[in-house]
């Protein structure tokens, strides 16, 4: 089936009551059918629903439907884009190991890599997607992931997937990739060569931006990337909190076994079953929703492009882009909605985002309704000039989230507070 017919049915077997709509399944716990079976859950021999913090029907829907369109074979939910991406690097690393991130990322990936895990003895290598080839100098028997962005939020760097993941397939290194702002329908990360993808699924996936939410979503390299593989040692080894298990040898995909049997188990981060029904929801339309989105924001960009009092503009289908090209290549049906632009001074910034009035003043993106935010005093205001610097965000830009409302209004709304 193509995309947009599993975005509608993939993962849902009607129960005896046959509802259209997947059920919300709102229950903290399952009842077994004895204690035989309650043992059976636990020591895999049988597999079924034991505790919401591990598996819920509801969500276990979303999953697979989301495996499927990211073209991976097994996912898992979580309670936020942040804790999707927690989830991965602990999965991964402990004390002593590094893990080599983009320094164009989203400012709460930037704090978590740069600071949060520094203090957990996880060491942060940083590099530009644009330009990846400093990566190899980076790696050695300690690196553990390699972490990007496939279209950076706010700056919109479209990442040199070629580069990047020939270089991780030569050291064998796992590749993971946050693909919330250009979603399975703009990119798509697994068939490229990545190895894992992230999502804040608060944001395109949802839509209309009511619940919070992450997955992460396993390709079908991960497994011959651990098998064996003195770097990823604890997949390999019985696992003592966990009777023994040996990941790699469990006929499942490891990583996302591991993520839920030992991650989520222990850190409960998991998507309560009414976001994963939201989720679903928003799902169904996300194909369509973002097309739009995509469309109107590149007749936003080429509106601020020709405007004497913009500076720059940050949107990869511009064909003045210096990211054109790797657009072209990677992204199929647009560029999604997210743009960023330069102006003369931080007080213009400031102005022209409180000037609009269809354009609300928001830290979100990927909502159906057009919001504008200045990220060096927002969104990334916890990172540090340089870091500010690396991911190329100055105090002078501005980012705008085009929703799917009418264009020509919403190009009079920015005419209007541009003045
Ligand atoms: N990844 C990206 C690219 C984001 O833009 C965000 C949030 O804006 C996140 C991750 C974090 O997601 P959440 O807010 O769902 O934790």
């Amino acid at each position: 089936m193509n995309d947009q017919t599993n975005a509608i049915h993939f993962g849902y077997e009607k129960d005896s009551q046959g509802t259209m709509a997947v059920p919300i399944y709102m229950t903290t716990a399952y009842e077994f059918r004895d204690s035989l079976h309650a043992s059976n859950l636990f020591s895999l021999k049988e597999l079924g629903n034991i505790y919401t913090r591990l598996m819920n029907p509801t969500t276990s829907i979303f999953e697979r439907r989301f495996a499927e369109i990211e073209g991976g074979i097994s996912a898992i939910a979580t309670a936020s884009g942040m804790s999707a991406i927690f989830s991965s690097i602990v999965n991964l690393c402990e004390s002593g190991d590094n893990v080599i991130v983009a320094s164009a990322v989203y400012g709460g990936t930037s704090t978590l890599t740069g600071h949060t895990i520094k203090r957990m003895g996880i060491e942060t290598r940083t590099f530009d997607v644009t330009n990846p080839s400093n990566i190899e100098f980076l790696i050695d028997n300690k690196t553990k992931a390699i972490i990007f962005e496939s279209l950076s939020n706010p700056s919109l760097a479209v990442a040199d997937f070629d580069k990047i993941v020939e270089i991780a397939n030569k050291h064998n290194i796992i590749t993971i990739v946050d693909n919330t702002v250009a979603t399975p329908y703009l990119c798509k990360p697994i068939k490229l060569g990545c190895d894992v993808v992230v999502h804040s699924t608060s944001k395109y996936t949802g839509g209309q931006g009511l619940a919070l939410g992450g997955i992460i979503v396993e390709g079908a390299s991960c497994n011959d990337k651990i098998k064996n593989n003195p770097r990823y040692s604890h997949f390999n080894e019985p696992d003592e909190s966990y009777h023994g298990l040996i990941y790699s040898s469990l006929p499942f995909p490891s990583f996302t076994m591991r993520l839920l049997l030992c991650v989520l188990r222990d850190l409960g981060a998991s998507a309560s079953p009414f976001n994963s029904w939201l989720l679903i929801q928003g799902l169904e339309t996300l194909s369509l929703r973002i097309k739009e989105h995509s469309k109107n924001a590149l007749k936003i960009a080429q509106f601020l492009d020709a405007h004497p009092k913009i500076k720059k503009v940050n949107y990869p289908l511009l064909a003045s882009d210096k990211n054109y090209g790797r657009a072209t290549k990677y992204l199929n049906n647009g560029a999604s909605g997210l743009l960023s632009f330069e102006v003369e001074s931080y007080e213009e910034a400031l102005r022209i985002a409180d000037g609009t009035d269809i354009f609300k003043v928001v830290v979100n993106i990927g909502d159906s309704k057009s919001l504008i935010v200045h990220p060096a005093s927002t969104t990334h205001s916890q990172m540090s000039k340089d870091e500010l610097a690396n991911a190329g965000i100055s105090d002078t830009l501005v980012r705008l989230s085009v929703g799917i409302e009418d264009c020509d209004d919403l190009i009079k709304d920015l005419e209007k507070a541009i003045g």
